[in-house]
This record gives C-alpha cells, sequence and structure tokens, in this order.
C-alpha cells in the first residue's frame, strides 16, 4: 500500500460519507505497473462514484485502452464536499482509483462529457489535482487534459479549459490518440507542437487554442477558423461503423458501494434515424448501428458469468427500433429468466408495435413501463416530428395494464416550438385518460408519474435557431399543470427550470462563457445538476461579474445565417439537412424515419452504409 493510500484509509475514509467510492480494488477493476506502461491515462467523471460508475461509456474506454500493453488506463471521479473539504485540509492530491497516484503524474487526463452542468465540476477536479485550471497556464509538466462524450460536439464553453476534444465515438478515436501520443513522448516536441501534430493527424481531434474566434457588432460570431495553415478547419465526429466489431466490455467494474445503476448494460444499436427535431443525440448519432442477436446474448452471458449482476439493461436510443428486438427478447427471456435475471429497457418509443411489448418482456420485477411521448397533442407532435398516436400509446399501455404493469412513466417536455396552453392541457387529460386504463382492464386507477422537462433547444438539431421559453413562462406551466392534476395516482415531477435555463446557456454557448464558469467555479458552484448543490443566483451574480449577457444565449431567436459556434463541429448531418427539417416543422409536416421511407439526405450516411442488417 503507498503512503498516500495508507494516509487516506486511516486518517480521511473513517470520517466520509460513503468511503466504499474511494477505496479503488473492486471486482474486475485492473491495476497495472506504471513502470511498464508508455502511456499513463486517467479517465476523469466529473461527478460522483455512483453515477460515473453507471455510465457504461466509462466502462468501454477503461477496458479498452487497458487492453493495450503499453497503456495503464485507471478512474477518477468527483469527491463529495466531505472529502473534498479533508483532501484540501490536509493537502491530499486528487487521485486515482486503481493505485492512488496523483493525477498530475498521468501524462493524460480524460474527461467524460455527459451533460452541461458538470463544467464547474471539471474546473474544481482539476484545481483539486493541482493541475493548472485554465489550459494556457500549463506548462510541460503538466498532464494534458482533453474531454470527449456527447457534449463535446458542442464544446466552446470549454475552451478556455480543454487542451484537445474528441468529437464521436472514442472506441473510434482514442486508440488512435494514444498511439499517437506515445510516438510523440519519445520526441523533442513541445506540448504545443504535439498537440498541433495531433490536430494534423486526426480528423475528430479539436485543439481549441488553435482556432480563433471573431465578433460581430452584436455579439454574434463571425468567424471561426484555424490560426495555421494546414489545420483542417471542419473538425468531423468519430463513428464506429459495425457495434460487432469493436470492443465491448465484457468484464465491467462491480462496485462495493450502491450506483444509480446497479446492472449490467449492454448496447444493442447506436444511433437513431426517427428524426425527432429536438433531439441532439437522435441527430448527432446517426446512422442506426444495430448489434446482432447472437452477440448480445453472447454479450450478456460473459458479462453476467463475470459479474453475477441480476439485471441486465439493454440499451439504445430507440430500443423499439431494434430490427429483430422479438427475437432479441424471446432469446433473452430464455437465457435468463430460468435464472430470475431481470431484463430492462431504458424508454419505450410508441409505435404500433408497443402493444405487443409487455408480453415479450417477461420480466421478473415489473417496475414501470417508460414511455417518451414528449407532446401531448397531434399537432405539436407533427411540429417536433414525433411520430407517435394517442391510439398506440393507450394500446401499449392497456396490454401492460393487463400483463401486470402498475406504474407507468411518462416523459413530456414543456416550451416547444409554438405550444399553446392547449397542448399543456392535454398533458393532464393524456395522464388521466392512461389512467384510468387501469380501470378498464380491471382494478382500480393505475399509477402515472409524469415527468416533465422544459425544452433545451440543442446545438446540432432542426431547433438550433429556436428561443428557449422563460423562466417565466415555465412557472406559469408548472402551476397550471399542477392546478390541473389532481388525483392522487398520477404524480407530477418537474424539472428544476433554473437549471434549465443555465443547460439552455451552455448548449448553444460560445468560448466567452470560459469566464463565466471560472467564476461561477470561484464562487463555490459546483455539483449544479444536483437539486442540493445548485445556487441559481450565484450563476446570475457570476455572469454579472464577468460582463456576460445571459439572455443573449438562451431566449434569442437565431437568423437563419448565423454562424453558430459549432459550425466547425460536424456529426455527419448537413446544415441544409437541419434547415429543411426546420422549415418543415413550421408546416407540420412529418419526415418519417429513412430507415422505412425516403432518404431526407441528412448526409450522416456518407460516413456508413451499415443501417438496419442484423
Ligand atoms: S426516437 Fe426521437 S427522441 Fe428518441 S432517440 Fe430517436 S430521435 Fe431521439
Amino acid at each position: 500500500m503507498n503512503t498516500l493510500k495508507r494516509f487516506v484509509t486511516e486518517n480521511i475514509l473513517p470520517q466520509v460519507e460513503m468511503p466504499g467510492q474511494y477505496i479503488g480494488g473492486e471486482w474486475n477493476s485492473i491495476v497495472k505497473n506504471h513502470a511498464d506502461a508508455d502511456v499513463k491515462i486517467a479517465l476523469a467523471f466529473p461527478d460522483t462514484y455512483s453515477i460515473g460508475m453507471s455510465h457504461l461509456g466509462i466502462q468501454i474506454l477503461y477496458g479498452l485502452l487497458n487492453e493495450r500493453d503499453d497503456t495503464v488506463c485507471e478512474r477518477v471521479f468527483a469527491p463529495l464536499d466531505d472529502m473534498e473539504s479533508l483532501m484540501r485540509e490536509h493537502k491530499i492530491p486528487l487521485f486515482s482509483l486503481e493505485t492512488y497516484t496523483p493525477l498530475r503524474e498521468f501524462d493524460i487526463i480524460g474527461f467524460s462529457l455527459q451533460y452541461e452542468l458538470s463544467y464547474t465540476n471539471i474546473l474544481n477536479m482539476l484545481n483539486l489535482s493541482g493541475i493548472p485550471v485554465i489550459a494556457s497556464d500549463r506548462s510541460e509538466a503538466d498532464p494534458l487534459v482533453i474531454a470527449g462524450g456527447p457534449v463535446a460536439i458542442s464544446p466552446e464553453p470549454l475552451a478556455d479549459f480543454i487542451d484537445i476534444f474528441f468529437v464521436g465515438d472514442g472506441e473510434e478515436c482514442l486508440p488512435q490518440f494514444i498511439a499517437l501520443w506515445k510516438d510523440m513522448k519519445r520526441t523533442r516536441l513541445s506540448r504545443q507542437e504535439k498537440m498541433v501534430s495531433v490536430a494534423q493527424a486526426m480528423k475528430n481531434a479539436y485543439v481549441p487554442s488553435l482556432f480563433d474566434v471573431t465578433y460581430r457588432w452584436d455579439n454574434t460570431i463571425q468567424q471561426i477558423r484555424p490560426k495555421i495553415d494546414g489545420l483542417p478547419p471542419l473538425i468531423r465526429s468519430a463513428s464506429v461503423k459495425d457495434l460487432n466489431t469493436i470492443y465491448f466490455p465484457t468484464k465491467p467494474i462491480v462496485p462495493y458501494v450502491k450506483t444509480i445503476h446497479d446492472r449490467i448494460t449492454i448496447e444493442v444499436m447506436r444511433g437513431c434515424t426517427q428524426g425527432c427535431r429536438f433531439c441532439q443525440s437522435g441527430m448527432s448519432k446517426r446512422p442506426t448501428r444495430p448489434r446482432t442477436v447472437e452477440n448480445i446474448v453472447k454479450l450478456a452471458e460473459l458479462c453476467y458469468a463475470n459479474t453475477g449482476h441480476n439485471e441486465i439493461s439493454l440499451a439504445s436510443l430507440s430500443i423499439s427500433d431494434y430490427p429483430a428486438l422479438q427475437s432479441l427478447m424471446e432469446q433473452m427471456n430464455r437465457a435468463f429468466h430460468p435464472r430470475h435475471v431481470n431484463i430492462s429497457f431504458p424508454s419505450l418509443r410508441v409505435n404500433e408495435q408497443l402493444q405487443f411489448l409487455p408480453s415479450l418482456l417477461n420480466v421478473v420485477r415489473k417496475s414501470g413501463l417508460t414511455l417518451a411521448p414528449e407532446a401531448a397533442t397531434q399537432g405539436l407532435r407533427r411540429i417536433i416530428n414525433k411520430n407517435i398516436t394517442d391510439e398506440d400509446l393507450y394500446n401499449g399501455v392497456r396490454e401492460a395494464f393487463k400483463q401486470g404493469w402498475n406504474l407507468v412513466k411518462l416523459y413530456f417536455m414543456v416550451g416547444l416550438p409554438t405550444e399553446t396552453d392547449d397542448d399543456i392541457d392535454a398533458i393532464a387529460s393524456l395522464a388521466y385518460h392512461v389512467s384510468e386504463l387501469k380501470r378498464e382492464v380491471g382494478g382500480n386507477f393505475g399509477q402515472v408519474n409524469i415527468s416533465i422537462a422544459p425544452f433545451v433547444p440543442k446545438a446540432h438539431t432542426p431547433f438550433q435557431w429556436h428561443p428557449m421559453i422563460s423562466l417565466q413562462r415555465i412557472k406559469e406551466i408548472r402551476n397550471r399543470l399542477f392546478d390541473r392534476v389532481r388525483r392522487k395516482c398520477i404524480r407530477i415531477k418537474f424539472h428544476n427550470a433554473e437549471r434549465s435555463i443555465l443547460e439552455g446557456i451552455f448548449a448553444r454557448g460560445d468560448r466567452r462563457l470560459g469566464k463565466v464558469i471560472y467564476q461561477a467555479w470561484q464562487d463555490g458552484c459546483k455539483f449544479d445538476s444536483w437539486e442540493e448543490h445548485f445556487r441559481f443566483q450565484k450563476w446570475m451574480d457570476a455572469f454579472q461579474k464577468a460582463g456576460v449577457e445571459w439572455a443573449f444565449y438562451v431566449h434569442r431567436q437565431r437568423d437563419a445565417d448565423e454562424v453558430f459556434p459549432w459550425d466547425h463541429i460536424s456529426c455527419g448531418v448537413v446544415k441544409p439537412f437541419l434547415i429543411q427539417e426546420r422549415q418543415r416543422s413550421f408546416h407540420e409536416e412529418v419526415t418519417p424515419d429513412c430507415r422505412i421511407d425516403m432518404c431526407p439526405e441528412c448526409g450522416s450516411c456518407a460516413r456508413s452504409q451499415n443501417f438496419c442488417a442484423v
């Protein structure tokens, strides 16, 4: 045991909540000798262990990088308040879980960017590691700070803090980068020269310090372009072509402590072509890339044998669109039901197949059926391109109640383009109707939990030009809904309005927001996605101190030809397609899924032809 680990174990951990999250050594974790490795990378998740360890991406990259003989890959998560205070008091630097190595001794720190409200945690973790928070303050001796994940497709608010962003699928670009970095470590190239080399060699690597941004008189962007000749002006997101041939972690780490998702997760399909106009994941991860049924069952068997978890989650953006769902469920049920292993789905899309799904979901625990209609009226659904009907939804729910489910969870968004009070009232009516379906099939009213989130317009979507509704309007909608839903068996969970506004600011933000993030972190903001930590007023003060007008980023209708802070990042889908989809939304025109209808020429399949072969 090294001296840092001994000190922390004996003196610090007895004083903190859930010490098991800081000890490492979990089943299937990997400890390697640092002296044998050419590259040492710490995967940093800017939230707690219990959230980070529930995230499949961390498990994939951890296993993938540790498969390499030349690489040591370890993990680090954001410490909770009590741990952080003691670490600061005793001058203990942030360390990796596997070997208690201080982060600044790694070659590379790789942050996983899952949501915008984790930004202050990144600054805090760097500071706790003794690594300069501002990228331009880092010296040759400091680790390289990289970042990737869904939020990296609109990375500008973090431009001051991250050395290199990797855009797109990590399995595709990280191994290439590690090999490149290993070679460059043997050279006399400076840190800056290495970053230039990476930017030149890898089309998925974005080095923000190598790009200049100029602004117009009205504060919009005039141009974003490389500072040096030879750098590609457009960064292209990496996209794996075939899920069946890429690495999957069949020995996932089994945490000692309770995590958000304590189960095996198998990604059955990547991408979604339904084309919901609000959906950043759907737009940016096209085309669909399914795993074969045989591969999924094989991976599930291996993960089960290596972990002993009693639940397997079949994950996908839209599992209902998996081309061989019936066969998959039959084979999974045959393999795992006798062993009392639960099979779960994140949420189901409403379609004509929904009524057949409850009988396929021969699960051990029928905890709740989760559906995401997003809007409650047909007109609004056409505007957002959510191609579902009430009839399909009711048929599916009726069948679920018949099969023994008691609880239905429904996700909606409010503040969608053109929404009126009638659209809001329709959410309440729909919830009542769903609850009554339980009485139709026998028994009492069904339990319905409706989860409402304000619509946050996101980059790389057809609604990226659209203003977000005001805080005042969100609160009016909230009150209206609570007024209209007065049945005990219908519960409303309304997403925090202020947090949604902050998410909206950063989701379409530019690099001028860096000074706001820095100010907010200095003023004590962290864990902003947590209700109990979030301080909206502190953020508003930070905007004021930094001299940045926040409404500019969130409540403004953008012009059709405005240059966006993410225009130099390509996710495959081309801007003319987004403009066309925006126009179609004005006319309530539905664009069908391209797997079953004509190609809308979104641009994504230029990257892969492997659409739906299973
Ligand atoms: S079905 Fe719609 S909301 Fe769901 S992932 Fe696909 S595009 Fe996004």
